[in-house]
């Protein structure tokens, strides 16, 4: 397994995570446990989940769980901002807010410390200051090593990283957003101020869903039980005829090199110098060996820039 720097940071990550977000949702403890004991058996050091994953914080259960005492040899990633409960208290990324959902988190995971602790998604609510200052006091208490972003704009990562500057507060290292071959908005704005201010790349949907993995076929419905069959219409929306054209480049340039569509959609990203760690989700341990060993493909420079022209036109 490789293992890459996130952003400008010490923390060190292998080059493929494990997104944790089916854990309490598709996948019950004892599957969540096969997953995780896949992961960390293949070198996988960075586990990404959030308090709202699988419902009342299930997924961050079943992952502290299936850690044990292993939980020392990993970097747990983990989210707040998300409702917890009813009403304006339960959420968001204010002082009073983020005080109570990191020990919510930390009793959950069973441990003592967060390595990254990322906010899930902006919060209109709440200036980013007050949010930063939070983080860092965290930070100085301990709970937290590293802090992150997700869902943010390219312009929110600069305000963010000034902010921190000017008050000489702890920066993000890392920003969570969605990324694939299917979608590459994030290279516009976003990937360019990540550079810019030292902050790594951790791409989520890298499958779009499994839909890159080449188990959908076109004018056939979703095999039963993937996560497309379940999510109806949404899972629908991603079964377009632009998205198979795109998927049927990138399948025969695949089979050319002796590979699946999947070594190419996690394995391209994985040779992006901005992305730290790719952290697929998975539903069973075959999963996560698949796009372990897709990580570690490395692509030649020749190759990269093909499959990139295969999928920049017609972006997002
Ligand atoms: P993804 O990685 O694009 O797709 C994961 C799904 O693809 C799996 O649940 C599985 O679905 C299928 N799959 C995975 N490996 C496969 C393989 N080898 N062969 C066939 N199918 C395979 O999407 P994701 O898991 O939702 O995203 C990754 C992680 O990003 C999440 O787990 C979560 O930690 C994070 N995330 C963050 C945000 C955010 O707002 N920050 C949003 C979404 C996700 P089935 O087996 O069910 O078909």
């Amino acid at each position: 397994m490789e293992y890459k720097n996130v952003g400008r940071s010490g923390l060190q990550v292998s080059v493929a995570g494990l997104g944790c977000n089916n854990f309490g949702m598709r996948c019950d403890k004892d599957q969540s446990a096969a997953v995780v004991h896949k992961a960390l058996e293949l070198g996988i050091n960075l586990f990404d989940t959030a308090d709202i994953y699988g419902g009342g914080g299930k997924s961050e259960e079943f992952l502290g769980a299936a850690l044990g005492d292993r939980r020392q040899n990993v970097a747990i990633a983990t989210k707040f901002v998300g409702p917890m409960g009813e009403g304006p208290l339960n959420k968001g990324a204010s002082r009073r807010y983020v005080m109570r959902a990191v020990e919510a988190s930390l009793r959950r995971l069973g441990t003592d410390w967060i390595d990254l602790y990322q906010v899930h998604f902006p919060d209109p609510a709440t200036p980013i200051e007050e949010t930063q200052r939070a983080l860092d006091d965290l930070v100085r208490q301990g709970k937290v090593r590293y802090i992150g972003c997700s869902n943010f704009a390219g312009w929110q990562v600069v305000e963010a990283q000034w902010t921190a500057r000017t008050h000489q507060l702890t920066p993000f290292i890392s920003a969570q957003n969605e990324y694939s071959l299917l979608d590459r908005r994030v290279e516009r704005e976003l990937v360019p101020a990540c550079n810019a201010y030292g902050l790594g790349v951790l791409p989520y949907f890298p499958l779009a869903s499994g839909f890159l993995s080449g188990k959908y076929r076109p004018g056939e419905p979703p095999p039963q039980g993937t996560r497309l069959a379940l999510w109806g219409a949404r899972g629908q929306a991603l079964l377009s005829e632009r998205n198979f054209a795109v998927l049927e480049k990138l399948t025969a340039f695949a089979q050319a090199r002796e590979r699946g569509v999947l070594d190419v959609a996690i394995g391209w990203l994985a040779g992006q110098a901005h992305v730290a760690s790719v952290i697929a989700g998975a539903t069973s341990p075959e999963q996560v060996d698949q796009n372990a060993r897709a990580a570690q493909w490395r692509m030649t420079a020749e190759e990269l820039a093909e499959v990139d022209k295969l999928t920049k036109k017609g972006e997002g």
